[in-house]
């Protein structure tokens, strides 16, 4: 199963559809209604998946983008899709890892808190895929980004399918761990 857009209930649960998942794939291929753009503050493209999402999205995104003014560090907001299959993007600029001093933490689950909400705030959002935000760029340490993203996300998306879209097999084997402990604590 890779993404699933109807109702979870508890025979869904036992099957092992789960409302968080981890694959490995290239996000701006993902037939999901959402994904997540880990975004710079003037929203008008950048490197890593940013540039990705923007190329694939075409230039129709970048000129709704300028109607944004831009966004801050942990907030986020919504755009359509454009050229991809995914029929929204949420865009939240994540933190620059300066040594976990700097409120990068609080930060980062703030990235994925608002684009929850936000997501969840649109009835034609049903299914969200998120990259790993900072982590790449931006240097946020692996392992510590994940476990802030699985929490918020467990606490943030009631009513959505939500995927950590990673970029390699290692990344997405932390998740599967990182998620699979978390499971084993909400079924305690
Ligand atoms: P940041 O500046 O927030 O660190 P990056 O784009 O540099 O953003 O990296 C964030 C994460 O996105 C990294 O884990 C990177 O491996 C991943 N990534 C890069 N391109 C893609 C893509 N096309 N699809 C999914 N993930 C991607």
């Amino acid at each position: 199963m890779r993404y699933w857009t109807g109702r979870l209930d508890r025979a869904d649960r036992r099957r092992g559809i789960r409302p968080l998942n981890a694959i490995c794939d290239d996000i701006t291929t993902l037939s999901v209604d959402a994904i997540v753009n880990a975004a710079n503050a003037s929203l008008m493209g950048g490197g890593g998946v940013d540039g990705a999402i923007h190329r694939a999205a075409g230039p129709r995104l970048l000129h709704e983008c300028r109607l944004l003014g831009g966004c801050k560090t942990g907030e986020a907001k919504l755009t359509g899709g454009h050229g991809l299959p995914a029929r929204f993007i949420v865009h939240t600029v994540g933190p620059v890892w300066h040594g976990g001093g700097d409120g990068e933490d609080e930060l980062l689950a703030s990235c994925y808190r608002k684009s929850c909400e936000l997501a969840s705030a649109q009835p034609a959002i049903r299914t969200l895929a998120f990259p790993c935000i900072s982590t790449g760029i931006y240097g946020f340490p692996f392992e510590r980004a994940a476990r802030i993203a699985i929490r918020e996300c467990a606490a943030h998306t009631d009513r959505l399918i939500t995927t950590f879209c990673c970029f390699s097999e290692r990344d997405r084997n932390v998740y599967s761990q990182l998620l699979e402990e978390h499971g084993r604590r909400v079924a305690d």
